[in-house]
């Protein structure tokens, strides 16, 4: 079965940021502003199949791409998840991390998402997907945040 994450050209599309290892893409359905997804290049299940540069960079990767979507929502606060298995509400089986901007009473306050089983997770919540046009524009600014904060985020 063919990953999407491994999909480059559908990954391309969607990418705003990206090291050796790892990009930041842009949600085609964003439960609030600026929810992006973290995954690394190589086809990993799990967080238990990471390699020990991927181990010692993950982190750092995330932090550069909370620094990226808060900018773009204009927030302070996020979360950081990760759902790993069927049971946990992992729609598609290739590592990664959810980054979302959070504000008081947006659309992700209404849900438990992280109790909820696949048929209610992330990926289900009602959100709609996104326009092309919108997509594009969000992935302007959020390219745009990326080049213009480069020596910031080299120091997260
Ligand atoms: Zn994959």
């Amino acid at each position: 079965m063919e990953c999407m994450f491994c999909n480059v050209i559908n990954i391309d599309s969607n990418k705003f940021y990206e090291d050796d290892l790892f990009m930041a893409i842009y949600n085609i359905r964003p439960v609030t502003r600026g929810h992006s997804l973290v995954i690394p290049k190589r086809h990993v299940n799990g967080l238990l199949s990471l390699d020990e540069e991927e181990k010692k960079n993950i982190m750092s990767f995330i932090r550069k791409t909370v620094f990226i979507a808060l900018k773009f929502a204009d927030a302070y606060q996020f979360d950081v998840t990760l759902q790993e298995g069927k049971d946990a509400g992992q729609s598609i089986n290739h590592l990664h991390f959810h980054v979302i901007p959070r504000k008081a009473d947006d659309e992700l306050s209404k849900y438990h998402y992280w109790l909820a089983k696949s048929e209610h997770n992330l990926e289900n919540t009602r959100t709609q997907e996104l326009a092309a046009e919108d997509r594009e524009k969000a992935l302007r600014e959020l390219r745009f945040i990326a080049k213009s904060h480069a020596a910031q985020l080299e120091s997260l």
